[in-house]
């Protein structure tokens, strides 16, 4: 953050840190002096009382002064773990410290006979002998009364790394914070007055070394107004750059202004089989006013599988089609873009717009790219073949990503790039809750389908324990033998992909030779080609087998209005959303659908508990909430998705309401200052170039 006054330097330039340390904290993230300042502790733990080792009780949480009496391995234990124990005393008695699994060697070199330790940890009481015992405590060398100042009060206790003591963490980090005052506070001080926030240096300065007037309750619960001040900082940050992000993308652009009145709606309407929601409706009101305006659309669709997002894309299309512009839908698979092409062009039928699928196969047509070029064809519907340099449009005028968390930022990017600023509609079968949406979506603006076509009925769901697998596979015949069609879904766990890979096919082999053995089944995952993968869902389409085995996630959006049951194996390894995308794969059709989860657990347990929320509720923004709520914000999306919602001490279930703060603030203040330019916003500006260098266009440093 702030570079002034030395923060910028590498942590190497602090007292105590050589080059060695400097790597390790590398490790953490941690580069310079500044960063250091940012590296906040995960914990703090009350040491400010030392005390004697007669007078510890068990249960308590203590620090302790005393030097070693004896160190040794102990006889290995059942199970043949490697135990070491000491005894650490002081002139009232002794105390027993004990450690598992750990490398004798150092242990033995630390803690020679004499020695004088601080040590601090819970004390127990040993299983067999009821001796009390601290196992694996904090311990630092005793060099006279200084290093109390380390453990003799409310203590930090930091992100470590194999190597680097939580005492040169926290050395480093006492030294860094005389450089504290150099922190420059971006927050502007109406803010600060306005949420009563204390300077950032001082919150820094306490997240560090909280005073013997801060509660260790409060700061447990991270709810001091320290700790509040910086979580807002984080908030107001990333908030900060969504609006600027947001401001970037919808310049004053008078060529995007396009006639979308109702009477160009009320004829699109016309063209569809059936009325549209309610929701569509509403929906489609919001883009057709985006549309309207000389600036280009930036909109998030966000609507749950099945809920008729691909009608509002075709919409989106026909407005920019009247106005004389094309449009180009992206799609991630060839699969989902043929789908919706077939559906497009279908209700397209009777009119003189011209529709083209183009995949990477067909971009050998030259005849196919020129009707593009010429302007010829109005909409392409296609997969990231799309993106080819070759693909030239003639006046792109509105793109629309379908499924877009299949896709890279740099993929969108650059099919906006073949048109001249145009709208663009992103569209999502992942409910997001709101407060994710803030952070991950804050830079578009956001439309939710939250209602469904009529006729459907919801996927009756049932979790099954593993016990209850023969259950489970019996609703699964039955369904089958009323001339219904199933996926069976195992889940792939990224980290060992091969693994997981030779179980699901294990699974198949087993379900192909035992229980299923007189059904026909086919097998999908992720390392099949993609042609061969088609096939497969062909067949599967055609009626041609019973039950799909599937390894992933893969072809979500795909329409097989005859499946209908689907059974997810180990159902605790996914989250509900996930579970809730998986399920939307049935009960497409006029048939009732089930799903039958699997779970390796049982009644009772908090996964099970967890599980449970699927047989309650079908509505995907329900589910998500429920989901984001009991698996925290980090777990949510799994950790590579973050970006932008990554946060160090901000929570954003926690701290919603500081979210929500902080949010307002920024886009008020972008809205008024757009490029930082009032003296009070410089801090700010400053903050804001040097977290995220040339991606805002703020020009130079003022
Ligand atoms: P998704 O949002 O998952 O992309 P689709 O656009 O594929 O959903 O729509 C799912 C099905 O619902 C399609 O068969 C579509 O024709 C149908 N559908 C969409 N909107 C309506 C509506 N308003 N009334 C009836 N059926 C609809
Ligand atoms: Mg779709």
């Amino acid at each position: 953050m702030a570079s002034g006054g030395g923060l910028s330097d590498p942590v190497q330039y602090l007292k105590g840190v050589g080059p060695k340390r400097a790597g390790l904290f590398e490790k953490l993230g941690v580069h310079t002096i500044g960063d250091l300042l940012f590296h906040y502790p995960i914990r703090y733990e009350d040491r400010s009382q030392v005390k004697k080792i007669a007078q510890v009780e068990v249960g308590e949480f203590v620090t302790l002064q005393g030097y070693v009496r004896s160190f040794g391995a102990k006889p290995r234990g059942r199970g043949g773990r490697q135990v070491f124990e000491a005894a650490f005393a002081d002139e009232t008695g002794f105390i027993r410290a004990t450690w598992f699994n750990i490398q004798a060697k150092a242990l033995e070199a630390k803690f020679k006979p004499g020695s004088e330790w601080i040590i601090s940890g819970r004390v127990e009481a040993n299983k067999y002998s009821g001796a009390k015992t601290i196992f694996h405590p904090d311990t630092e060398r005793f060099e006279g009364e200084e290093s109390l100042a380390h453990m003799g009060r409310v203590t930090p206790v930091y992100p470590a790394t194999e190597g680097l003591s939580q005492k040169a963490i926290r050395a480093a980090t006492l030294a860094a914070l005389d450089l504290a005052g150099a922190l420059e506070d971006f927050v502007p001080e109406a803010l600060n007055q306005k949420y009563r926030l204390p300077p950032l240096a001082d919150a820094v300065r306490t997240a560090h070394w909280p005073g013997p007037e801060v509660s260790l309750a409060e700061l447990a619960d991270v709810k001091t107004r320290e700790q509040k001040k910086l979580i807002f900082c984080e908030f107001f940050m990333a908030q900060t750059a969504l609006a600027l992000m947001k401001r970037g993308k919808t310049v004053y652009h008078p060529q995007a202004a396009m006639e979308s009145g109702p009477e160009l709606i009320g004829k699109i309407k016309q063209l569809l089989p059936f009325p549209l929601t309610g929701a569509q409706e509403k929906v489609l009101g919001e883009i057709a006013a985006d549309m309207a305006r000389p600036r280009p659309m930036s909109r998030l669709l966000q609507g749950d599988v099945g809920s008729g997002k691909t009608v509002i894309a075709l919409a989106a299309a026909l407005i920019a089609v009247r106005n004389k512009r094309q449009a180009a839908i992206m799609a991630p698979t060839e699969l989902l873009a043929a789908q919706s092409h077939r559906k497009i062009s279908a209700l397209l039928e009777h009119t003189k717009v011209n529709t083209v699928l183009l995949t990477s196969g067909r971009t050998k047509k030259q005849q196919i790219l020129d009707q593009i070029s010429s302007g010829q064809t109005h909409i392409v519907v296609g997969t990231h073949a799309l993106i080819q340099d070759k693909v030239v449009f003639d006046n792109l005028g509105m793109v629309v990503i379908d499924e877009q968390h299949r896709f890279g930022v740099n993929q969108r990017a650059q099919l906006m790039k073949k048109g001249d600023h145009p709208h663009t509609l992103i569209m999502t079968a992942t409910p997001i809750p709101r407060t994710l949406s803030m952070t991950l979506y804050g830079d578009l603006d956001v439309s939710i389908i939250d209602q469904m076509p009529p006729g459907r009925t919801p996927v009756a769901t049932r979790l099954f324990a593993q016990g209850a697998r023969g259950a489970a596979l019996h609703a699964l015949r039955d369904e089958i033998r009323r001339g219904g069609q199933a996926f069976i879904v195992y889940p792939l766990v990224e980290e060992s992909e091969k693994l997981e890979l030779k179980a699901a096919k294990e699974m198949f082999e087993h379900l192909q030779k035992e229980d299923l053995a007189d059904l026909k089944l086919g097998l999908i995952h992720g390392r099949m080609k993609s042609e061969e993968k088609d096939k497969t869902m062909e067949a599967f389409l055609h009626g041609k087998l019973h039950a799909l085995v599937a390894t992933t996630v893969v072809e979500v959006g795909v329409d097989a209005p005859n499946a209908s049951v689907m059974m997810i194996e180990h159902a605790e390894r996914f989250g509900l959303s996930q579970l809730h995308q998986l399920r939307g794969r049935v009960g497409r059709g006029a048939r009732p659908s089930i799903c039958l989860m699997m779970a390796d657990t049982y009644p009772g347990s908090p996964a099970w508990e967890r599980l449970k929320v699927m047989e309650r509720s079908n509505d995907g923004f329900e589910i998500a909430e429920a989901d984001l709520t009991m698996r925290g914000a980090g777990e949510f999306f799994g950790q590579k998705q973050w970006g932008m919602a990554e946060f160090k001490l901000g929570d954003i279930v926690r701290d919603f309401k500081i979210l929500a703060e902080a949010r307002k603030a920024a886009f008020q203040i972008v809205q008024q200052d757009p490029t930082l330019d009032a003296p009070e916003h410089h801090p700010l500006r400053r903050a804001m170039m040097e977290r995220w260098k040339d991606r805002f266009e703020l020009g130079g440093v003022g």
